[in-house]
This record gives C-alpha cells, sequence and structure tokens, in this order.
C-alpha cells in the first residue's frame, strides 16, 4: 500500500470488514479486538514512523491484506475445480453405467 492508500483508508468510515468505523481509525472495534496486543500497539505509531508495516501486517491479520485476499481467491477456486471434478465424474458414470445397461 502507497501512503496515500493508507491515509485513505483512515479516513474512510467503513472498515475493511464492512462495519462503521471512527474517522482516524484503522479498523473498526470488532476488528481492533482481533488484533494481538504487539500488533494493536504498531497501529498507535506514527505514519512514516512505523505505522504503515504494522498497518499491512495486522491487514494481513485480519485477512484484508494482498496476500489474505488472494488466498480466499484461490480456496474458491480449489472448491469450484473440485465440484466441477465431481459433476463430470458423476455424468460419466452415469454414462458408462447407462452403456453398460444397454449393452445388456
Ligand atoms: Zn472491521
Amino acid at each position: 500500500m502507497t501512503p496515500v492508500e493508507i491515509l485513505q483508508d483512515l479516513g474512510r468510515h467503513v472498515c475493511r470488514c464492512g462495519n462503521l468505523k471512527r474517522e482516524g481509525n484503522s479498523f473498526c472495534r470488532d476488528c481492533f479486538a482481533r488484533l494481538p496486543v504487539e500488533k494493536k500497539n504498531g497501529l498507535f505509531k506514527r505514519l512514516g514512523k512505523g505505522y504503515e508495516p504494522a498497518f499491512e501486517e495486522a491487514l494481513e491479520y485480519l485477512g484484508f491484506g494482498a496476500q489474505g485476499a488472494l488466498s480466499k481467491m484461490q480456496a474458491r477456486d480449489v472448491l469450484a475445480l473440485t465440484v466441477f471434478i465431481l459433476l463430470i465424474a458423476a455424468v460419466l458414470g452415469y454414462l458408462v453405467w447407462g452403456s453398460q445397461v444397454g449393452g445388456m
């Protein structure tokens, strides 16, 4: 994230999770409460003095980071692929069963 993006995020009234948050806060109360103490402390640092990396760590911890979003997407893809394979297997099984019955 660029410093501008981080500032824009601070200025929003909506948390990454969709809850309302106070302008100037990094996260809503629920997300903030989920953070371990050392990550909470990092968010009290000043901009340019350790806040940015602390914020990005907190984003990743909460699953809002770029990597978090990617792994969620991959999990969804794997699920879709599994459903697809099962569907193909079911159709093939039906066809094989159908041809056996037809041949008899
Ligand atoms: Zn939140």
